[in-house]
């Protein structure tokens, strides 16, 4: 007795952390495993959820930020897998990821829930005078009725979410190109504050190949009011990769693409002060940054 009442008094306590930390296994088969790539979130970025269930699941979805999405199974790592984002306008804080899997032979529902940080990130604020053709901020009646024509088409077409997932593995630059405007910052048409640059700019002269980013089916390619030679492709799950200001188009609407295959050539056509090529990526319409999901690590 006298042995153990000299035992420092936050020994056993110590000694249970340890034990608990270190049972193998016991904890990872009990408990649900939630990850997000990159590990720290942002405002404006797409991020990848990989979970791991305590328990074989036929199906899996999410509710992130008021947005629903299935969840594709890697049978190797035996990891669910589900691109998301975080659209600009969202505000610092914790938010909640909810996670509904379905169990063979019971209708019983089975969840999880883990909350995530979201960090602000700072995009460039560059007050570059630029001079576009009055057209395109005074624009005559004819001029609104093709602008209106094009907003109902990406009404129509941008907030599509095809259930069946295309995409596989990591998402490549359209061109090999220095980048001359990234997502996020603030310009000036006619001295005018315009929304922010929900794209990412190459430096392209007129009639460079222009690469599919991932495998997906093309899901617009058209010419609009704003983008001109514009080329959708929708690459599942709700995710889309779009394509501006093209001077020829490659493709047509319905063509199944894989990463690599050339969609059109490059060109200064809609609202451009010259040829570059600007890329845009949506996910179940938010706008997300097309350089962030480049870098991430896709299965
Ligand atoms: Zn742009």
């Amino acid at each position: 007795m006298n042995q153990l009442r000299k035992q420092p008094w936050f020994r056993p306590a110590v000694t249970c952390g340890l034990l608990l930390a270190c049972l193998p296994g016991r904890g990872s088969t009990a408990t649900w495993s939630v990850r997000a790539q990159p590990a720290r979130l942002v405002n404006g970025a797409p991020v990848l959820f990989q979970v791991k269930a305590p328990a074989k699941l036929e199906s899996l979805t999410g509710s992130w930020l008021g947005h629903q999405f299935s969840f594709s199974y890697n049978a190797s790592t035996r990891t669910w897998f589900a691109l998301a984002g975080v659209s600009l306008e969202t505000a610092p804080g914790r938010y909640t990821l909810e996670l509904t899997g379905a169990r063979t032979g019971t209708k019983a529902p089975f969840t999880f829930s883990r909350q995530f940080l979201v960090a602000h990130a700072s995009y460039p604020k560059i007050k570059v005078e630029l001079t576009v053709e009055k057209k395109f901020t005074e624009p005559t009646p004819e001029q609104l009725r093709q602008i209106e024509e094009g907003k109902k088409i990406k009404q129509d077409y941008l907030n599509r979410v095809t259930p069946d997932r295309q995409w596989a593995g990591a998402f490549t630059a359209p061109a090999d190109a220095p980048i001359s405007d990234v997502f996020g910052s603030q310009r000036i048409f006619n001295g005018k504050a315009q929304s922010p640059h929900l794209g990412l700019d190459f430096r392209v002269p007129a009639g460079t190949p222009v690469a599919a980013m991932n495998s997906g089916t093309v899901l617009l390619a058209r010419p609009l009011y704003f983008e001109g030679n514009f080329v959708v492709l929708d690459h599942g799950q709700g995710l889309l990769t779009l394509y501006l200001h093209l001077s020829e188009f490659k493709v047509k609407e319905g063509d199944l693409v894989k990463r690599g295959d050339v969609i059109g050539l490059s060109g200064g056509t809609g609202r451009a002060t010259g040829p570059h090529l600007h890329v845009a990526v949506r996910w179940q319409g938010v706008n997300l940054d097309p350089a962030r999901l480049m870098q991430l690590a896709l299965p």
